[in-house]
């Protein structure tokens, strides 16, 4: 970054990263693999930092959500194995096969094309195959009536010439959300996975070496469906341990500086839509950070930041660029001074409650004009 504008920034604190990465290990039994789920840019960390992260701390696998975030590491110099969890259209087999990237399949009539493609050219693409248990979304359908039609379909894919079945996996859509309910649907989706792996290995057909199943909920809730290999995103960034139970560090703290500061009268508007108006002698601040960096809008008004002395709230719209916050009582606070919009100081929750999100959605959106700062 040039250190002169210091207009707003991301802190990524590579040792907590690190740190994140050897607690969950640390629980994982032995033989379990780590996968790393590194898209969305390594949810706005900076996708090859943190995978040159990984690498070198023996992880095994990556997980990107599409072809153009898996060629950005393979180009960037990243050796281990990627896994992309979206589709990648059939034209693009060749390059898959060309930087050894292993591809989800989803249905048989993906799996039909890509085993044209790659056997067109003389050559063998990498899969998982992706179970569609009850999150549905991508994947192959095996839930009641759809089981034999789900597993007949599973090994037919499997057996098509030019791909090579590595892994098979599924995705769970509560695993992180607390209720007898959630855990019932969570258990049910396992249980449908596991029906469908030994229906598909009686066959002696296929046998998969990788059977992955747990995000970042199911590593902290559901040590039971480890199986293989772990897949969390959110937990290696330092969220999501609801239960404290790895005791994980944010890697992100989101900051930005004052540009300036005004005295305003009490029955003062502020802001785009007048949505706030000063309700005494106010001292406001205009931060040099808006909803064009990743603040969401939606959060305009209900919250707070952390600047030295204590805490600003923000006041009235969040603009493009800027916002406001009443610096009043807080004679340290300066222009030029640093404002932390979430970090150790202030929880990443207190911005994504105000804004009816979850912290992956703040995490993705801080957006690329905001420097990244490694520490
Ligand atoms: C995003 C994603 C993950 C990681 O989810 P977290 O909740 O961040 O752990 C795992 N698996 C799949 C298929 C995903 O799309």
């Amino acid at each position: 970054m040039d250190d002169l504008q210091k207009r707003s920034w991301a802190e990524i604190f590579t040792d907590s990263i690190r740190h994140n990465y050897r607690a969950i290990r640390a629980e994982l039994p032995e033989g379990c693999r780590f996968l790393g789920v590194v898209k969305a840019d390594a949810y706005g960390h900076g996708a090859l930092r943190v995978s040159q992260i990984l690498e070198e701390e023996g992880a095994d696998y990556l997980a990107v959500s599409c072809l153009d975030e898996a060629l950005e590491l393979r180009r960037g110099g990243i050796r281990m194995p990627i896994l992309i969890l979206g589709h990648t259209p059939k034209e693009y087999v060749r390059v898959l096969i060309e930087y050894d990237i292993t591809q989800t399949v989803t249905c048989l009539a993906k799996a039909l094309e890509f085993s044209e493609e790659a056997s067109r050219l003389g050559k063998t693409l990498k899969t998982h195959i992706k179970v569609d248990t009850g999150m549905s979304r991508l994947g192959f359908l095996c839930e009641g009536e759809h089981f034999e039609e789900g597993v007949a379909n599973i090994v037919a894919a499997c057996t098509l010439p030019g791909l090579e079945t590595e892994g098979i996996f599924t995705h769970f859509s509560v695993s992180d959300e607390d209720g007898n309910e959630n855990r019932a649907y969570t258990l049910k989706q396992f249980a449908l996975f596991l029906s469908v792996i030994e229906a598909a290995e009686e066959t002696g057909k296929i046998r998969f070496a990788i059977r992955h199943c747990a995000n970042s909920g199911a590593v902290v809730n559901y040590p039971e469906t480890y199986l293989d290999m772990v897949r969390p995103g959110l937990l290696l960034y330092g969220y999501g341990d609801t239960s404290g139970r790895f005791g994980l560090k944010p890697c992100m703290r989101l900051v930005t500086t004052v540009s300036t500061i005004k005295y305003y009268s009490s029955g003062t508007d502020v802001s785009y839509g007048r949505h706030y108006t000063t309700d005494k002698l106010t001292r406001m601040g205009v931060l040099a950070i808006g909803y064009a960096d990743g603040l969401p809008r939606a959060s305009s008004g209900k919250c707070s930041y952390a600047v030295a002395g204590g805490s600003a709230p923000q006041c009235g719209s969040i603009c493009m660029d800027m916002c406001m916050a009443d610096l009043t009582g807080l004679p340290e606070v300066d222009v030029g001074s640093e404002v932390e919009v979430f970090g150790e100081k202030n929880s990443i929750y207190e911005i994504s409650d105000a804004a009816g999100t979850i912290p992956y959605e703040l995490l993705c959106a801080v957006s690329k004009r905001v420097p990244r700062v490694y520490k």
